[in-house]
């Protein structure tokens, strides 16, 4: 049977976009449907303009601190100004991404895309076939049902709030909650940070925890732990009031959700092509992206495997090179993801943590260096930083490398490369440090 497009592609986000590019260059015809913005959620509402904030919020202590070096600025701050900056950035990199696809020879459709069975999809009423389709749909802010929800705000609207609200409360202890939980605390506005357990950042490493809620709350953040909101309710003035679950109430201009994401299937038609949902709600794959029906595959956030767009980049890439290019097919590896938290200090980290490597059985020897940035030292500044290396006693392989501190997520790139070449602390031992830089801590651990 003749298809109108060999692979037709739902969602330009991180994934999409790059398999369909990769599909077109290797001579497939490929369209795809996007619904909102192109780029998805990392350019638009995600990694990107997140980034852009957090170097804003920063410029707060970049200012205190050029005080110890004779400098003395003003520190007036205008959130209009740095929203519709980050807006002008934005659009332009849309338009990089529309270019990226119509050089690429790829047939852009803009409107919301539905299934309608196993090899077509009808995008605002226009029914296109094709021998293969990807769904790469993406998440949503997932927010729990209590009263007074529709109060609340989550990442999607925070890029665009009209006025840096006065009194933040973030709900949350994942990435997005410290991410943001930094940033408004850094332009200024009084932020406290509830979360449901005793420390946020479940999965990262005890003393990184730690250490980030001991310098947070050096900075003036409110941590609230083992804390959750039962209900909002707005009162006459326009403010929110809390009311937590020990009955306590917190009052504030802005709550802020960040309690995890759930699948984008809305209006999907998953069930006109029989595609199932595994037991978590995401979509199921198997190892090659089939779903349960062999002609759709499914890559990104929507399978729900890892939530980076590295991530999705990778598993973009596969798809297209085992149906277009087999030759070059390789599998996408889930071992050793390097990841940042960009938190106010960053976190960055590869590899294992030193509680995963003592519960898979490891004899671990950890190493560790607690210092102040030497930035820090003519400054008012108390902030600290730690790296951590986890070590295999027996093999002398590192298994971990984990820091918190300015460029922490620069830093670990490179330690990502070394772990995956599976180095050992004699190899970090071995090799010399670039003086003086808090990068060289790594490799003068002893
Ligand atoms: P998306 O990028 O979400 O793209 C999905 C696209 O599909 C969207 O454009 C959507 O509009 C479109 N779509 C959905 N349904 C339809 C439909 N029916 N028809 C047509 N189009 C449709 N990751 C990092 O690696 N580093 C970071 O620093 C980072 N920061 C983040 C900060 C925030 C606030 C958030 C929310 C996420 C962040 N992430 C970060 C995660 C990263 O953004 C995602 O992992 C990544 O975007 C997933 O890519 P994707 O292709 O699966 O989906
Ligand atoms: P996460 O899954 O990272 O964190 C969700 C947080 O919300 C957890 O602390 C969780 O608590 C808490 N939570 C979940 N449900 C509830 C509830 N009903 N009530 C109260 N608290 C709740 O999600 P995020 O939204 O922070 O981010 C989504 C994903 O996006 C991340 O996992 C990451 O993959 C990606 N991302 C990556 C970034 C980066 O690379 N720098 C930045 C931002 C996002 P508990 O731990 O107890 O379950």
């Amino acid at each position: 049977m003749a298809y109108d497009f060999d692979l037709f592609v739902i969602g330009a986000g991180s994934g999409g976009v790059r398999a369909a590019r990769f599909a077109a260059g290797y001579g497939a015809r490929v369209a795809v449907a996007e619904s909102r913005y192109l780029g998805g959620t990392c350019v638009n509402v995600g990694c990107v303009p997140k980034k852009l904030l957090v170097y804003g919020a920063h410029y707060a202590e970049d200012f205190e601190q050029a005080r110890g070096y004779g400098w003395s600025a003003g520190t007036s701050f205008d959130w209009a100004t740095l929203i519709a900056n980050k807006d002008r950035e934005i659009q332009r990199l849309n338009g990089i991404y529309r270019k990226l696809l119509v050089d690429s020879g790829v047939t852009l459709l803009e409107g919301h895309a539905r299934l309608c069975d196993a090899h077509s999809v009808e995008v605002d009423g226009q029914r296109f076939s094709a021998e293969h389709i990807l769904i790469a749909t993406g998440g949503w802010p997932a927010v729990p049902d209590i009263p007074g929800r529709e109060h609340a705000i989550t990442s999607n609207e925070a890029f665009y709030l009209p006025q840096r609200p006065n009194r933040v409360l973030v709900v949350g202890g994942g990435y997005i909650a410290v991410e943001f939980a930094s940033i408004f605390h850094g332009v200024g506005a009084r932020t406290s940070l509830l979360y449901r357990g005793d420390l946020f950042l479940r999965g990262f490493d005890g003393a990184i925890r730690a250490h980030l809620r001991d310098e947070l709350t050096k900075k003036g953040l409110d941590l609230q732990f083992n804390a959750d909101i039962a209900r909002i309710d707005k009162q006459g003035d326009g403010s929110l009031l809390a009311t937590l679950n020990d009955g306590r109430t917190l009052e504030a201009d802005c709550i802020f959700y960040a309690t995890g994401r759930r699948p984008m299937l809305d209006g999907l038609g998953l069930e006109n092509a029989g595609v199932e949902l595994d037991a978590r709600g995401y979509i199921g794959v198997d190892e090659l992206y089939r779903t349960s029906v062999p002609s759709i595959l499914a890559i990104g956030d929507v399978i729900g495997r890892v939530q980076l767009t590295p991530v999705a980049l990778a598993e973009g890439m596969a798809v297209a090179r085992r149906l277009f290019k087999p030759e070059e097919y390789r599998p996408v590896d889930y071992r050793l993801i390097p990841t940042a938290v960009f938190s106010l200090p960053n976190i960055g980290t590869v590899g294992l943590t030193e509680e995963q490597a003592r519960a898979e059985g490891h004899r671990v020897k950890v190493f560790e260096s607690r210092f102040r940035p030497m930035k820090l030292t003519m400054t008012d500044s108390q902030e600290r930083s730690l790296m951590k290396l986890v070590v295999d006693a027996d093999s002398d392989r590192v298994l971990g490398c984990h820091m918190i501190g300015p460029d922490a997520g620069e830093i670990l790139q490179g330690l990502a490369v070394a772990l995956k070449a599976g180095a050992t602390k004699q190899v970090f031992d071995e090799t010399l440090g670039i003086h003086p830089t808090a990068a060289e801590e790594f490799v003068t651990m002893r």
